[in-house]
């Protein structure tokens, strides 16, 4: 099948420093962010929240390989309802949120209440490493900021003392002029250095607004290295990443099928054709008439 096109590529860095105590990953999502803001007719507050989970997914599907994919589900009481970003092994990144038109009056600190419209609930990571099983982990959401969330789940369900930092900043347009993530994890062998982790905590403390630096041209990876200054910090991977849909007209007729002859003829019955929206991308797909009778066709008569 054609690889549909990937508009507005993203770079994700993968970075070692300390001897590989330190493992750390940096990425800007801007033009990833922006698209999942249009595609889903988000408000600012909601693509605060999907922009942040987009790029967070995308921080921890790093280490995936080969068709491994990853997926992050925040299911909180809030008036956002299920927040899904998934990020596979080449980058692709896609995501949706239950209620995209939420926007709330900013927090106390002048900052899109992301915490307030996600609410209380559970973050849920799922794993697709092509076992029989995928494997899943769930957190309560500590804070709803989902940076801290993520950390959280890192730090509790991976054993792995983890810095996260995601940032989304929206324009007066409602369009997204910055957005960006880092994730900084302490390897074993860091974790017994008291001098090494009380740098990172200060200056990950003293780091300039994520969101703000990208505006003004920095590069999270930049900020990174400057963070990671003294110690050594290499750049051992990179992939570009983007806001990619799997779907496809011929996937959705496959899951018409799944229906079943009765339920096809129903619907060519009472509405002719079927309009069918993906969750993912918001993409639309007709299916006609036609196409449905010929799709019951087949169930009346299988190829063999
Ligand atoms: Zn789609």
């Amino acid at each position: 099948m054609a690889e549909k096109k990937r508009s507005g590529e993203e770079t994700l860095y993968h970075v070692t420093a300390a001897e590989g105590r330190i493992r750390a990953l940096a990425a800007r999502t801007t033009s990833v962010v922006e698209e999942a803001r249009w595609r889903h007719g988000l408000y600012p507050t909601a693509t605060a929240a999907l922009g942040r989970a987009l790029t967070g997914a995308a921080l921890l599907a790093a280490s995936l390989k080969g068709k491994e994919k990853l997926m992050v589900e925040i299911v909180g009481d809030g008036p956002l309802g299920r927040i899904v970003a998934e990020a596979d092994a080449a980058g692709a990144v896609r995501g949706y949120v239950s209620h995209p038109r939420v926007h709330l009056p900013l927090n106390s600190a002048g900052k899109l209440d992301v915490a307030k419209a996600v609410g209380k609930g559970t973050l849920y990571v799922t794993k697709d490493l092509g076992l029989k099983e995928p494997y899943r982990g769930m957190v309560p959401i500590v804070s709803g900021e989902i940076a801290e969330d993520l950390a959280y789940y890192l730090n509790a369900s991976e054993q792995t003392p983890s810095a996260c930092i995601l940032g989304v900043l929206v324009d007066a347009d409602n369009s997204v002029r910055a957005s960006g993530g880092l994730l900084i994890q302490l390897m074993p062998g860091a974790l017994e250095d008291e001098e090494l982790i009380q740098r990172l905590e200060r200056g990950i403390q003293e780091m300039p607004a994520l969101s703000r630096a990208i505006d003004e041209g920095s590069l999270p990876i930049e900020l990174l290295f400057d963070l990671l200054d003294g110690l050594e910090p290499k750049v051992v991977h990179q992939r570009p990443l983007a806001f990619q849909c799997s779907c496809s007209k011929e996937r959705f007729s496959r899951g018409l099928i799944a229906l079943g002859k009765e339920e096809l003829e129903a619907i060519v019955e009472s509405q002719g054709g079927a309009e069918l929206v993906c969750h993912f991308c918001g993409e639309k797909y007709d299916v006609s008439e036609d196409e449905l009778r010929s799709l019951i066709a087949e169930l009346t008569n299988p190829p063999h």
